[in-house]
Formats: C-alpha cells, structure tokens, sequence
C-alpha cells in the first residue's frame, strides 16, 4: 500500500538515487546563483551555472557553509526566491545575537512535510495514532515540522507544544495518545510527573516516543523506554538542513536513515576537513536537496558521527547515521534550546556592574537541565541596598531571556571569588554528564 506519493524514493538503488541527488542538485545550485552570497563563492570555483556541475563529486569544488555565513548574510542574503514566493521562516540560535534564519516556499514546505511523513512511517506510525506534538511550535523548528507529516498521514494530532506538563498529561490521558514527540529530557521529566499525578500508567495507551532535539545515549534511551514500556526512535534534524526528518530511526533502532534523496552527507575529518570513509567518525557536512528558497550547500553541522556500513534489514537505501557523538563547537543544548556561551558573554558584557569574571554552569536538577550563570559584580553592588541588587538579577535575567530564550539562575560574587584559570578560561563548566 503506497501511503505516500514518494515511497519508491526510499528503496532507489544507488545508481538511481545518486542521479537524482545530481538533478536536485542543480535545481539548488541554480538557486544558489541567484544569490548574491553564493554566486560569488561558486563563480570563485569556476560554477557559473548549473550545469557546470558534471557529477556529484564537483560539490567538492564548493567551499564548506559555516553558521557564521548565515548570520553574516542575515537576514536576507541567502533569500534566493522573491519575497513573495516565501511562506514561513524558522529561526535558531546564532553564535551571538542574530539568529540564523531560513525560508520556505510552499514547494520547499511540501517536500520537507514528504520527508516527515516518511519518517513516521518508517517509525510503524499510520492513521489510527494518537499524535502529542510536545515539541515546541514556533521560531523552532521541531513543533511545526512534524505537525504536518503527521496530519498528512492522516494521524489524529494533539498540537500541544511544549511545556504545561499538567495539561500535556491530561491530553494524554484523556485523549488515548499513542506516539508523543519530545526531547529526551523532557520525557523523563513527563514521567516523574505522570508517577506524582497518581494516575497509573496502565490507564495510558502510549506505544511510541519520538526522541530529537539533543544528545542523549543509548542508556537513555532505554531508560525511556523501559520507564514508559514503549519504542523510542532517535530523530535528528537541524533549522539549516529544514529542521526535523533530516535523519530517522526505523522500527530496528540501529541508526538513523539520512534521508539521501533530500540530503547530500559528507563526513570529514575535524580539524582536516577532509572526506572521511564510511563508519569513520567525523563532521556532518551536509546539502539541502529540496528547498530553493535558501540553499544551503556543504554546510558544517558541527555534529559528530559516522555512516554505519553496511544495510539496513528494512530495505530501505538511505544510508544510517549513528546517534550524534557530540559537537566540534562550544553549542549547549539545555533542555532542548541551542545556547552558545558567546551570546550569554555578549549581554553580561553590556552589564556595567559586571565584574572581570563570570562562569556559565549547566546541572541536572531531577530529569531537567538548568542554566546557572555566575558573575562577579563590583563590591559596591553587593553592600547596596537589596533592592538594587534584586533589579539588577532581574535587567539580567530579562536581557538572557531575551537573548538566549531561556531564563537562567543569576549568582553574584565578590571580585576574586570565581576560579581563575592560569591559562584559557574555563567558562563553562557542563555538569550532567553521560549525554552522548
Ligand atoms: P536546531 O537548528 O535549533 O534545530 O538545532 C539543531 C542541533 O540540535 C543539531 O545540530 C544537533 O546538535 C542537535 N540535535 C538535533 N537532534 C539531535 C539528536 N537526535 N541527537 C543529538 N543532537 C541533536
Ligand atoms: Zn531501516
């Protein structure tokens, strides 16, 4: 039973699948052209149109795309249709201030929603489940993206969002939920707080958990699973690469499958940047086949893995990823949002009170991670008035909030209290521990 238009592109054989990849690529590429950013890079090694590109191996030739590209583009310079064939923008976290923005046309949106329709499929999801949504919807990526792979599979969807734990227990409860989408921490917590409601997990009907957004182990994932008695599948995707159903398990949890016909993968080395063979662990460098509102070609994920060798037992012929090892930059996850250390040093930096000195703490508190950031502020702020000190933790907290969408815990120390490193500093110290 053919449940969606394009099932037959999972199961191409290699000859076929690569001669796709060349003819997307061009589509792509002729996209790039048009953009100020790209014709200039691609010009620069001699591709002025798209049929200079004779094989797939000529994306070699391209240099890499790196975050800093984007938000130095920001916000319109990878626009490569006119404003008006634009449907939706997703945004994450840049290394500073600026998000890294991408856009979609309707096709672009059509081909990703055929990638995560896909994606449940190959997770045993069909029509008669029950879809709790708890990813965030919005700016992220992860709400909306699955949202409609999952309508257009027919599956009845709760499009509760994130957070409100309460609520998203009740829904479950109340509504026979069948397969959730969540982190992976967040699943833990929903569990702690499924056992303090009382209610008995037997009077809920979840089969299935949909797990992205952030590392976790092996071990984790196990522990979900044996928490709850249910599958729970890894999914990776970033905002660059269009966001969720970049990479998915099937029913036999050994890797992702990299979706191949949407997605050129390239693993190089770390410090190199050299291809690397199948099964050696490196860089994800990877190119969007599908959206031509923002190409993005050889981008630099950061993201560390390796191709598993070898074939899946569920015949399909996109190669498999292995869980994500951890990144070749200073990126935090907490609780599924991207922070980068820089962003939280730019707004203390605008803090006339601060000190010479600051640490960015990330724990565990029960299944949640916390963000603590600790800086040292002038002698003459801590004797003050209570008051001041309570509106300055407030402006901060207010202006993190606002940079890093999260709201950290704010400590004040003396001047000399906070460790000084002879040599580099240490500015983050990541407490939690096993998260690969
Ligand atoms: P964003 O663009 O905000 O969606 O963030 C994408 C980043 O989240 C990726 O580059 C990874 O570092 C991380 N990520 C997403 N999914 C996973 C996953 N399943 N396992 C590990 N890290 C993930
Ligand atoms: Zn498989």
């Amino acid at each position: 039973m053919i449940l969606y238009e394009q099932e037959e592109l999972e199961y191409l054989d290699r000859r076929a699948l690569e001669a796709l990849q060349l003819l997307r690529l061009k589509k792509v590429i002729a996209c790039a052209l048009a953009t100020p950013f790209y014709s200039e890079r691609l010009n620069g090694v001699g591709i002025k149109h798209p049929e200079d590109m004779s094989c797939l191996e000529d994306l070699q030739k391209i240099p890499f795309t790196t975050k800093d590209d984007l938000r130095d583009t920001y916000p319109f310079g990878l626009l490569a249709v006119d404003k008006e064939a634009v449907v939706r923008m997703h945004a994450s976290s840049g290394t500073t201030g600026k998000p890294t923005v991408i856009y979609y046309s309707r096709e672009d949106l059509s081909r990703w929603t055929q990638l995560t329709t896909r994606s449940l499929i190959a997770t045993g999801c069909g029509p008669k489940d029950v879809f709790q949504n708890m990813m965030t919807y919005g700016l992220f990526t992860g709400g909306l993206g699955l949202h409609y792979g999952a309508e257009d599979l027919g599956m009845f969807v709760i499009p509760s969002s994130g957070g409100n734990t309460k609520r998203q227990i009740q829904l479950m409860h109340d509504f026979g939920t069948t397969v959730v989408h969540a982190t992976p921490s967040y699943m833990l917590h929903l569990h702690s707080q499924i056992v303090e409601s009382g209610l008995p997990l037997s009077e809920f009907k979840v089969k299935k958990a949909l797990i992205g957004a952030e590392p976790h182990s092996e071990d984790l994932r196990q522990k979900i699973e044996t928490l709850f008695g249910i599958d729970a599948y890894n999914s990776y995707g970033l905002s660059e690469m269009n966001g969720p159903s970049v990479a998915f398990e099937c029913i036999h949890k050994k890797g992702m499958h990299l979706w191949e016909d949407a997605y050129c993968i390239e693993i190089v080395d770390r410090n190199k940047l050299t291809p690397l063979a199948d099964g050696e662990v490196g860089e994800l460098v990877l190119t969007n086949l599908i959206r031509h509102a923002s190409p993005i070609l050889r981008y630099r994920t950061k993201d560390l893995t390796r191709i598993i060798p070898g074939s899946c037992d569920c015949g399909r012929t996109a190669r498999r990823v292995d869980r994500m090892m951890g990144r070749t930059d200073d990126m935090l996850i907490i609780n599924g949002v991207n922070v980068f250390p820089s962003q939280i040093e730019e707004v203390i930096m605008k803090i006339p009170e601060a000190g010479n000195n600051y640490r960015i703490l990330v724990r565990k508190k029960g299944t949640l991670d916390v963000l603590i950031v600790q800086l040292e502020v002038a002698p003459a702020v801590l004797t003050d008035d209570t008051r001041d000190l309570y509106a300055l933790k407030a402006r901060l907290g207010d202006a993190l909030k606002a940079s890093i969408s999260i709201n950290p815990a704010v400590e004040f120390h003396e001047p000399g209290q906070l460790p000084v490193q002879e040599g580099k500093a240490i500015r983050v110290v990541d407490e939690r521990g096993n998260l690969y």
